[in-house]
């Protein structure tokens, strides 16, 4: 061989352009390595994921006449870091070029400039052409604007790819259907069952385990639900349009026990790995809408292509404009460890119970469960932001640095100071109720904000506030929540902050 090529994790598309044609003077080499297992607790099932569809796409590889080295994690070669294993193979085989595709965590693009910048032979890097932007997009877009608001950068993103834009002007005449959105799930409506794959992933699962790298969560490892090659992944792209996209806009913030992912496609990992592109979702989900002859209605599209061409990418936008320094924000100064709990699920608080065990059982919470039931806790009981990520980066089966940091840093516990959220995503039990069925039932009282039985959030929101206000005071987003509260009765808010303060000193027994 005289070509090395490097195959991130995260890098699993035929798409690319390396594999337009076979040649017998490329290596790539594949690895499973401890840097990647060990910097966060990863969920079992994330770690069989990723190395069970790393195996499949070194197969699919194979198949198409290219050279693969598969290193896992149990080979006697492997020297588990990406740096050491390309080394030693470019001395083994007498490489003189090496390659790879840009990473998307900074962390990676770093520790792999470092590498070649010592290397002594050729080098280049690729594009991935995954995404709609490329990592300075965003930047130059927002460069001499005054807010980073996602939406202005959304409705660019519509018109230059002429996405449900015609004439410059957005289809239905409006670029938000959020009014139409947002419904509860009414008792007694079930939706579609998720579509689950009979995978067998006992093999990974096996030299994980062998390896003692520390996990977190359980697996079924004879009968593992997530698609791991392409062809499921599209499995998965169709199970969506065909039975959740059309309510999909409707149930997008709705919880509900039990049903851990009502509407929501799931499609976060076969995306985040590039097993599908974030432009064929979009497609297929447009052909559906046009193909359901007003079946299927524009809000419900609208909330889903906005979720991906707008958040997904404003997203990658804020990361590379933010990091290295991103990592390290706390705008409110937070310094409280996370409650243990968090890992367990052994908590009364029936909201985040539910969260937390289905996160713990299937790698995977939808978007208001992570925002506004952990992330909300996280964020009004002031938890240091590094603990919440370290949480979020480890748990989730779609965990992927550059858009699990600037979702959890930024706009979840706004540790940025509002460079990603206008306002703090804060809320009392009352939002919760709204939303969900976890307050029936509860431990909790949700109506109440002061005594023993009062919901923790009620009193931790108003606390958040109080202990936060010269950081907000001059928000106008929240200017009427200073007014509601300067206006309740003085010795309300006193017991409301006794009752945080109890919560606090108790945390780890809520
Ligand atoms: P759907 O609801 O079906 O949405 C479709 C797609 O839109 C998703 O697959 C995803 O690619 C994209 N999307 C939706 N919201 C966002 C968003 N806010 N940012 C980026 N893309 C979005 N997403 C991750 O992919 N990895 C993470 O590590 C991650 N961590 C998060 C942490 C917190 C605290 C919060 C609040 C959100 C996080 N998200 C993360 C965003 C979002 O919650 C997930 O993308 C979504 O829940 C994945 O489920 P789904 O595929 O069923 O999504």
């Amino acid at each position: 061989y005289r070509v090395l090529r490097l195959v991130l994790g995260d890098q699993l598309t035929m798409q690319h352009q390396w594999f337009s044609s076979p040649s017998d003077e490329v290596l790539y080499v594949m690895m499973e390595v401890r840097t990647e297992t060990d910097y966060v607790w990863h969920h079992i099932q994330k770690a069989c994921a990723f190395f069970a569809a790393m195996e499949r796409f070194a197969q699919e590889l194979v198949a198409a006449g290219h050279h693969v080295l598969y290193l896992a994690l149990d080979n006697p070669l492997n020297l588990h870091s990406f740096a050491s294993n390309c080394s030693r193979l470019i001395s083994h085989y007498n490489i003189t070029r090496f390659e790879y595709q840009l990473p998307d965590e900074y962390r990676l693009d770093k520790a792999l400039k470092t590498f070649c910048s010592n290397l002594d032979i050729a080098w280049e890097s690729y594009n991935t052409a995954h995404f709609y932007t490329s990592r300075g997009e965003a930047s130059e877009f927002f460069g001499s604007r005054k807010g980073m608001v996602m939406e202005s950068f959304y409705r660019h993103m519509r018109k230059k790819h002429g996405i449900l834009v015609s004439g410059g002007v957005p289809v239905g005449d409006q670029w938000n259907f959020d009014q139409d959105n947002r419904k509860k799930l009414p008792r007694g409506h079930r939706p579609p069952p998720p579509l689950h794959f009979d995978n067998d992933v006992t093999s990974q699962y096996a030299r994980i385990i062998a390896a003692d790298v520390k996990t977190i969560g359980t697996i079924n490892p004879a009968n593992f639900p997530w698609p791991l090659d392409r062809t499921q992944a599209l499995e998965l792209l169709r199970h969506f349009t065909d039975y959740c996209l059309p309510l999909f806009g409707t149930f997008q913030d709705a919880m509900h026990t039990g049903e851990y992912s009502l509407y929501h496609s799931r499609l976060s990992f076969c995306m985040n790995t590039k097993m599908l592109s974030p432009r064929e979702v979009i497609d297929a989900a447009l052909f559906s809408w046009q193909e359901s002859g007003g079946g299927i209605a524009l809000n419900q599209l609208e909330g889903f292509i906005r979720q991906i061409l707008g958040w997904r990418e404003y997203m990658r936008g804020i990361y590379w404009m933010k990091m290295p320094g991103m990592e390290k924000m706390n705008y409110f100064g937070n310094d409280r460890k996370l409650p243990e709990w968090y890992w367990t699920g052994n908590t009364r608080m029936k909201c985040m119970k539910e969260c937390i065990n289905q996160s713990l059982g299937h790698s995977y919470a939808h978007h208001i469960q992570r925002l506004m039931v952990t992330g909300n806790f996280a964020l009004i009981a002031g938890i240091e932001p590094s603990e919440v990520d370290f949480w979020y980066l480890g748990i989730y089966i779609d965990a992927i640095e550059w858009v699990e940091l600037p979702n959890t840093r930024g706009m979840s516990q706004f540790a940025d100071g509002g460079l990603t959220a206008s306002k703090p995503y804060a809320a009392s039990a009352n939002y919760i109720n709204k939303m969900s069925n976890y307050c029936s039932g509860c431990h909790y009282n949700y109506k109440a904000r002061t005594g023993d039985a009062a919901c923790p959030f009620n009193s931790l929101y108003w606390d958040f506030f109080d202990r936060n206000r010269s950081k907000l005071k001059d928000n106008p987003r929240i200017a009427m929540v200073y007014r509601l509260w300067d206006r309740m009765a003085q010795q309300e808010r006193a017991a409301i902050l006794t009752r945080a303060q109890e919560c606090l000193d108790t945390i780890d027994n809520l």
